[in-house]
């Protein structure tokens, strides 16, 4: 049980499809104590259940991220249920629909604004407003994708979000290095959420990494939950500031496979066929 006696708060659950659900679910599986948090009461219904199967029924909390009195009324009911916690997952982000399509250049201060406080500000203050409550030894986790460091079709604003956001966790993983927390990231590959039914051509997002990547497939919640309980827990104690690759490998390509035709003629490798 690799995370027994280790109590933490994962904020980003919108159903049992999401990349928090996943981390949570590992962690549980290995003796964590949880906490988690939604949105708004519309989310607060649908997440009373999922709250019981994660064996938090009594500690679900609201915050969203862009009321600073609802993350410090989180950590008030942190510090009373657990008195102190040991990680916090942040998964989360928003851009409105105008930045996830069309030309980037169009994009309004407004939308720009509105994903950098969401998607990206949320990890700064998250960090600072629970560090009076966090143990030394703990771990801090957010989530990002390889459209923060290459262009990405449609990925857009969310894109230059995830720049800063990776950004951020090096800051802040030597910021709160002294007081012996861990700052880390995963960069997943894409998979089928709520969050990315917002993206422009998705679906052909999920075809093309499948088609592209080393492992030659997309990933699960369950494998990125996997990578994230090591990088919450102690398997992981001198593992800080990183950008870890949960995407079947897709970053390290250079170029994408090519085949050959009976006359000779390259073309690419899309929709299983062997490489
Ligand atoms: P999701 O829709 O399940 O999760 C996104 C969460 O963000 C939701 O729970 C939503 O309630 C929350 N959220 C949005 N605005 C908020 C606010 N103001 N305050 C509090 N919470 C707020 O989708 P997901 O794909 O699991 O996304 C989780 C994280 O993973 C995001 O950072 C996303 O960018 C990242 N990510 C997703 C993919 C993918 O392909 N799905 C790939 C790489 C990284």
């Amino acid at each position: 049980m690799l995370m027994k006696g280790k109590r933490g708060v994962v904020l980003g659950i919108a159903n049992k499809k999401s990349i928090a659900y996943g981390i949570a679910k590992a962690c549980q599986e290995q003796g964590a104590e949880l906490a988690i948090t939604y949105l708004n009461e519309r989310f607060e219904k649908k997440l009373a259940p999922i709250a019981e199967d994660l064996g938090c029924a009594g500690r679900l909390y609201p915050c969203d991220v862009s009321k600073p009195e609802e993350i410090l009324a989180l950590r008030e009911a942190l510090e009373r249920d657990f008195g102190r916690i040991d990680f916090i997952v942040h998964s989360i982000a928003f851009a409105p629909k105008e930045g996830l399509s069309g030309r980037f250049s169009d994009v309004s201060k407004e939308a720009f604004n509105v994903a950098m406080e969401i998607s990206v500000y949320s990890l700064v203050e998250l960090s600072r407003e629970m560090l009076p409550i966090m143990n030394a030894g703990g771990a801090i986790l957010t989530l990002s994708y390889y459209g923060g460091v290459k262009y990405i079709p449609n990925y857009n604003l969310m894109g230059v979000a995830k720049a800063a956001l990776e950004s951020s966790v090096k800051y802040l993983a030597e910021d709160l290095g002294r007081d012996g927390i861990r700052v880390n990231a995963i960069s997943a590959g894409p998979i089928k959420t709520l969050a990315a039914a917002g993206i422009g051509d998705f679906s052909f997002m999920l075809k093309w990494n499948a088609a592209h990547s080393p492992l030659r497939r997309n990933i699960t919640i369950e494998e990125v939950g996997n990578s994230g309980m090591y990088l919450l827990s102690d398997l992981s104690s001198a593992v800080t500031g990183e950008i870890h690759y949960v995407d079947g490998g897709y970053n390290i390509m250079g170029m994408p496979a090519v085949i050959f035709d009976k006359e000779g003629k390259p073309h690419i490798a899309w929709n299983g066929e062997d490489r």
